[in-house]
C-alpha cells in the first residue's frame, strides 16, 4: 500500500468536497471528461463571480484611474504575431517513446532530471522541442493560411490594441489603467493541480500605463495593492510570497517581475505576476499596424508611447487557493450531543457562495415555514439566501458550514411568541465559525447581517 501525504490527502478531500457539493466539476464528465478543462457548478459560480466582483469594485469602480473593458476571445494574428506570441509563446516539451506521454522539459528537469519518463520510467526520450501553447481555429467558411485566427492566451493584447480607442474616448491622463476580466486559452502540455493549471481559464489584468520613469515606482505600488486584495478576500498575508523574478527568467523586455504565490497544499505557486512591461507591447503593435499608439502630454507638448506596469492575476488560481485556505476540520457536537468531526469551509463572508441559510424549526408546521420564508424574501434583496426545511437542524448546519455560509438563520417556536411574547418575531442568528447562537429580532436581521459582510 502507497500511503500519501498529508498534502496529497488534503487535496483528494478538496476536489471531492467540490465534486460533491457543486463547485467544480470536469468538463464533459458524462463523456469521460477533457483534460485540463472544468466546469463551475452552482456553488463555484457565485465563489467565482464574488470574486470577479470585488476585483472590478476595487480595480474600476472604486478608482477614478482605471477604467474597463471586454475583448473578443478570437484574436487577429497579426495581433499575436505582434506581441511575440506566434514566434515564441511555448514550451520546450519532451515525448516518451515508450508511452508516448509528453512532459515539459522544465518540469521535468526541476524534478527528476531529464533521464526517465515518469509515467513509464522509459528512458527513451525524444530532444526538447519548442511547442506553442496558442490554440488556433478558422474564422469563416475558409480552412486555409488566409482564415487563422487564435484564441487568446491572455487578455492583455486586446487591451494594447484598444488603447487608442479607450484613451480618446475616456480622456484619461496618464498614468491611468485598463482592466479586465476573460478567458485566456493555453494548450499546457501538463495541466495538472485541479484547476491550477487549466487549458481554459480566467483572468483579471490591469494594464497601467504611465511615464517610463513613473515604471519602477508604479511595479512596487502594484505589488502592494495586488498583495493588500488577496488580504481582504481572506488569504492571510502569512500564506503569500513575494518572489522577485530573476533576471534570466524573465521576459527580456521587462525591467522587473514580481511573482505572487501562494501556499497551495500542492507546494507554493503562482497566483498573479506583476510585471513591468516597458514600452514594448504599445511599441510593437505601432510598428506592426503602422498607427501610432502615442500619448500626448498637454503640458509638456510632448509624444511618445507610454510604458506600462501589468498586475495579471488568474480567477480560477484565485478560486482555488480561496477553497484550499477556507478549507477545514474541527469536532462538534451532532444532535445527541457527541462530538463528531465537522468540515468548515471558512470563507471569508465577502467571498461566501450563499450568505445566509434560513431554516423553519419543523417543516411539517405551516407557521414556522411561513415566518421563514417572509425571512427570505427580506434577505434576498441584500444577500444570497438559502432556504431549507430537510432534516434535523444540526444536519442542516452541517450542510451549510461545508459549503462555507457564514450565518445561519432558525425560525423556532419563540418566534412565533408561544413562549413569550417578548420574544415573538426574534430568531436564532448562528455564526459557522463560533458556532455561537444569539437571538435577534427579524427586523434587524439584515442592518446586522449587511454590517458582518462587509
Ligand atoms: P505559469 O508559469 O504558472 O505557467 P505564467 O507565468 O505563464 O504561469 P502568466 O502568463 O503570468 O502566467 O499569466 C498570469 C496569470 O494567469 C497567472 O499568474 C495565473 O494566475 C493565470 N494562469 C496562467 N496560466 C494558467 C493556467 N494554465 N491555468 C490557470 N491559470 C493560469
Amino acid at each position: 500500500m502507497t500511503s500519501k501525504s498529508p498534502d496529497s490527502q488534503l487535496m483528494e478531500k478538496i476536489v471531492s468536497l467540490c465534486k460533491r457539493r457543486g463547485f467544480i466539476f470536469q468538463s464533459s464528465e458524462i463523456y469521460g471528461g477533457l483534460n485540463g478543462l472544468w466546469d463551475y457548478g452552482p456553488l463555484g459560480v457565485e465563489l467565482k463571480r464574488n470574486l470577479k466582483n470585488y476585483w472590478w469594485q476595487v480595480t474600476v469602480h472604486e478608482r477614478d484611474d482605471v477604467i474597463g473593458m471586454d475583448g473578443s476571445i478570437l484574436t487577429h494574428p497579426a495581433v499575436l504575431k505582434a506581441s511575440g506570441h506566434v514566434e515564441g509563446f511555448s514550451d520546450p516539451m519532451i515525448d516518451c517513446r515508450t508511452c508516448k506521454a509528453h512532459f515539459r522539459a522544465d518540469q521535468l528537469v526541476e524534478k527528476k532530471g531529464i533521464k526517465q519518463c515518469p509515467n513509464c520510467g522509459g528512458k527513451d526520450l525524444t530532444a526538447p522541442r519548442q511547442f506553442n501553447l496558442m490554440f488556433e481555429t478558422h474564422v469563416g467558411a475558409a480552412t486555409d493560411e488566409s482564415s487563422i485566427a487564435y484564441l487568446r492566451p491572455e487578455t492583455a493584447q486586446s487591451i494594447f490594441v484598444q488603447f487608442k480607442n479607450i484613451l480618446e474616448v475616456s480622456r484619461k491622463k496618464l498614468p491611468f489603467g485598463i482592466a479586465q476580466i476573460g478567458k485566456a486559452f493555453r494548450n499546457e502540455i501538463n495541466p495538472r493541480n485541479f484547476t491550477f493549471r487549466s487549458r481554459e481559464f480566467e483572468q483579471m489584468e490591469i494594464e497601467y500605463f504611465c511615464r517610463a520613469e513613473q515604471g519602477m515606482e508604479l511595479l512596487e505600488y502594484w505589488k502592494e495593492e495586488r498583495l493588500t486584495f488577496y488580504e481582504k478576500i481572506g488569504i492571510p498575508r502569512t500564506k503569500l510570497h513575494v518572489l522577485t523574478v530573476p533576471d534570466n527568467e524573465r521576459a527580456f523586455y521587462s525591467k522587473g517581475t514580481y511573482d505572487i504565490e501562494y501556499d497551495f497544499p500542492f507546494g507554493r505557486q503562482e497566483l498573479e505576476g506583476v510585471a513591468y512591461r516597458t514600452d514594448y507591447d504599445l511599441s510593437q503593435h505601432q510598428k506592426a499596424s503602422g498607427k501610432s499608439l502615442e500619448y500626448f502630454d498637454e503640458e509638456t507638448k510632448q509624444r511618445f508611447v507610454p510604458h506600462v506596469v501589468e498586475p495579471s492575476a488568474g480567477v480560477d488560481r484565485t478560486v482555488l487557493a480561496l477553497i484550499c485556505e477556507a478549507y477545514s476540520e474541527d469536532q462538534a457536537p451532532d444532535e445527541k450531543g457527541k462530538m463528531e468531526t465537522r468540515i468548515v469551509l471558512r470563507f471569508h463572508p465577502r467571498m461566501a457562495p450563499i450568505k445566509c441559510g434560513v431554516f423553519p424549526l419543523l417543516k411539517n408546521n405551516s407557521q414556522l415555514v411561513a415566518k421563514a420564508k417572509e425571512i427570505v424574501s427580506l434577505l434576498r434583496p441584500h444577500m444570497t439566501v438559502f432556504y431549507d426545511e430537510s432534516g434535523a437542524i444540526g444536519r442542516r448546519y452541517r450542510r451549510q458550514d461545508e459549503v462555507g455560509t457564514p450565518f445561519g438563520v432558525t425560525v423556532d417556536f419563540e418566534t412565533l411568541g408561544e413562549k413569550d411574547a417578548a420574544r415573538r418575531d426574534t430568531v436564532t442568528l448562528r455564526d459557522r465559525d463560533s458556532m455561537k447562537q444569539e437571538r435577534v429580532a427579524i427586523q434587524d436581521l439584515p442592518a446586522i447581517l449587511r454590517d458582518r459582510l462587509a
